[in-house]
Formats: structure tokens, sequence, C-alpha cells
């Protein structure tokens, strides 16, 4: 039998034709696979349950004629997120851009295991710490774009690899630069927030257990906001 299993995250699903549903899954060992679940709304209905994202679950899919779901047991569903539309928002924002990063079938165990660890630092700490979700919607694209690797520079000038005086950060060179190589367009960046970049594309989430951690970072928002906005469309512009 041509059947495999492995943990999932439900990235999202789509309705297919009258009576099917086709599921995005981006499990642990095969990255992101498509299953088509076949059979009538009611056969659905008992999986539905445990595939309403965010969820992590056991699935198991054969592929004889397409990929096709045979089953999913839940692992865990994240009920404090689910409950929290802030943060159910924020990590439905982070499954996408998982689905936006990702080719269909290539294994990415890194990003695997960032999902993993975000989404049950969020289960466990959302509840007393809602400023997490904030916090998250800056962490997870910086990790996100180290892992695909695109990080900026951020420790030495993009020009001539000096580490004194970095001023600015420049947009064309996606990278910091010294206070001899910035030039017109380049924002002002302060030692505050280059160390605040460098601990959130260097950084594990463990270095963030403090609220008061946090709640540092969180003062620059306004410029960590508009950072990775235009950073991530640069980004994208390059390669998409
Ligand atoms: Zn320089």
């Amino acid at each position: 039998m041509n059947q495999y299993q492995d943990l999932a995250f439900v990235l999202f699903y789509e309705e297919a034709g009258e009576a099917d549903r086709r599921y995005f899954l981006f499990t642990q060992n095969y990255g992101k696979i498509s299953l088509l679940a076949k059979g009538s709304r009611k056969v659905l209905s008992k999986l539905a349950g445990c595939l309403e994202p965010p969820a992590l679950v056991k699935v198991v899919w054969s592929i004889v004629h397409q990929p096709r779901l045979i089953s999913a047991v839940e692992e865990e569903l994240f009920p404090v997120i689910k409950k929290n539309p802030a943060a159910l928002s924020l990590f439905l924002s982070l499954l996408k851009q998982v689905d936006e990063w990702t080719i269909l079938n290539q294994a990415e165990p890194q990003l695997w295991l960032l999902l993993y660890n975000v989404l049950w630092w969020g289960e466990k700490n959302v509840a007393h710490n809602p400023e997490i979700i904030e916090f998250l919607r800056y962490y997870f694209p910086a990790q996100l774009l180290k892992i695909t690797g695109f990080a900026p520079l951020l420790d030495v000038c993009a020009v001539c690899g000096s580490s004194q005086s970095l001023s600015h950060f420049s947009w064309s060179k996606r990278g910091v630069v010294c206070s001899l190589h910035y030039q017109k367009g380049d924002i002002v960046l302060s030692k505050k927030q280059r160390k605040i970049l460098q601990a959130l594309f260097q950084l594990p989430l463990s270095a963030f257990r403090k609220p008061a951690t946090v709640k540092e970072i969180l003062k620059e928002k306004i410029f960590l906001q508009l950072f990775f906005t235009k950073f991530t469309s640069l980004i994208k512009s390059d390669i998409m």
C-alpha cells in the first residue's frame, strides 16, 4: 500500500466540487502537501473538527491515484488560541506565510520546528501575556526570512564590512550601513533598533521568555511594523 503517515499542521482547506474538500497540510517530514478528502459532507464532518486550523494532527494518506486523505487524529487543537480572536487571527496569518514561502512536497524541517515552537508557546502563554501576539508578528517573519536565507546583514556595514558607527539601514543593500556609506533613501537606525533586529533574527524563542523583554521590544513597534512590511515585500519582489 502506498500509504504515508506524518505529523502535520493544517494550513488551510478549500471546497473541491460538490462533496469533497482539499486540505493543505504542512508535514514534519514531507513539507507542504495537498490532500483530497473524498466523501460526503457527513463523512468529512467527523474529520473536520480536528482539521480546523490551527491544528496539529497525525495524518495518514495514500497516493494510489492522487494524494488522498485517509485519516486524521488530533494531536493538539490549540483551544486557547482558538478562543482568542486576536491570537487566532495572528496564527492564521502565520500559517498563510508558511503557505506563501513553501512549495509542495519539499521538506522544511527548520520551518516546521519554528511553527511548532511558536504555536506551543502561543498556546501556553497568550492567556496571561497577550503582548506575545504583537511580538510574534515580527519574530515569526524574521525567523522565516532567516531560514529561507534572506536575513538582512545586521552586524557589519553592507558596503565596507566595518562594525563601527552603523547608522542606517539600506533597503537596496538589504543590510545596515555605516555613517560613511549611507545614501539617500536609507533609514536611520538607532543602536537599540539594530539590537532588536539582531535579537529577532538571531535568537531562539527561549530568549524571549521574560514578559519584560517582549515589552521592551514592543516599544519599537512602529519601527518594526515599517521594517518588516517593507523588507518582506522587497524580498518577495526579488524572488517571486
Ligand atoms: Zn561602511
